[in-house]
């Protein structure tokens, strides 16, 4: 079955290795991209998830071109790392607003047509920092837990039409993101990891099109971890 899938911040990082997973398998893939170039093969709307009107317009064009989105993979995220008793209010804000206000916006969007389809696979990709939590990181641990309590009562919401909402938190994975980790913080993380290394993007990929399978149909509500044992238990 090819399913209209759309992945946000799909033009790099585990955004990227995620649409490749999908087209790979067969399903119709678009990804959201901010500047440049989409990346080729697979069909870019260009999205910054910050903005209301551009995440209405990027549904709309999958919509033309896929037909109404299937599975989300709320994947788009950022930082601005800083202790807090120095942070601006606007890079605490920035943060919420695009990793949490942004899968708020996204997921909204694509629930409509989720449940008017009565099938759909929403989510969104967290961060073991949510659980955690970590100097320096108030405003990205405050973003990726709010994505728990997000997906929790989303899946409540939609469930009864057959819709599933999941998290799928990675550890520390080699990409633009992870590579900022450096030094002894690095080291740490890695020494707290039961396997000892950080992971990549072909580790996470299989994990959120497992999750958006029919095989896993009956998973909803659920925390995911792709963390290489990174923080085991929450
Ligand atoms: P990257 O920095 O490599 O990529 C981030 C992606 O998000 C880019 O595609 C970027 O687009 C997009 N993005 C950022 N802000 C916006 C916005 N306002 N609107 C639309 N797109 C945006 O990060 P990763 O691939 O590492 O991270 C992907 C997800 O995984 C994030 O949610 C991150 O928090 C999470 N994660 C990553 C970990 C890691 O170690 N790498 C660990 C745990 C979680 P653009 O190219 O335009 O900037």
């Amino acid at each position: 079955m090819s399913r209209s899938v759309l992945v946000t911040g799909g033009n790099r990082g585990i955004g990227l290795a995620v649409a490749r997973a999908f087209a790979d398998a067969g399903d119709k893939v678009a990804i959201t991209y901010r500047s440049g170039e989409p990346p080729a093969g697979l069909f870019g709307v260009r999205c910054d998830v910050t903005d209301t009107d551009s995440v209405e317009a990027a549904f709309d064009e999958v919509r033309a071109q896929h037909g109404p989105v299937e599975v989300l993979v709320s994947n788009a995220g950022t930082t601005r790392d800083g202790l807090l008793v120095g942070m601006s209010e606007q890079d605490f804000f920035d943060v919420v607003n695009t990793n949490l206000l942004g899968a708020v916006r996204v997921a909204k969007r694509a629930s409509q047509d989720m449940v008017r389809a009565r099938w759909g696979r929403v989510i969104f990709i967290g961060s073991t920092t949510a659980f955690w939590g970590g100097a320096g990181v108030t405003n990205y641990a405050a973003s990726k837990s709010g994505l728990v309590g997000l997906a929790r009562s989303l899946a409540w919401e939609l469930g009864p039409r057959n819709i599933t909402v999941n998290v799928v938190y990675p550890g520390i994975i080699d990409t633009d993101m992870g590579d900022t980790i450096t030094g002894k913080a690095r080291e740490h993380v890695i020494n707290n990891t039961a396997l000892r290394r950080v992971g990549t993007v072909d580790e996470v990929a299989p994990v959120v099109r497992f999750v958006a399978s029919a095989e896993a149909s009956y998973v909803t509500g659920a925390l995911i971890p792709v963390s290489g044992g990174n923080g085991m238990g929450h």
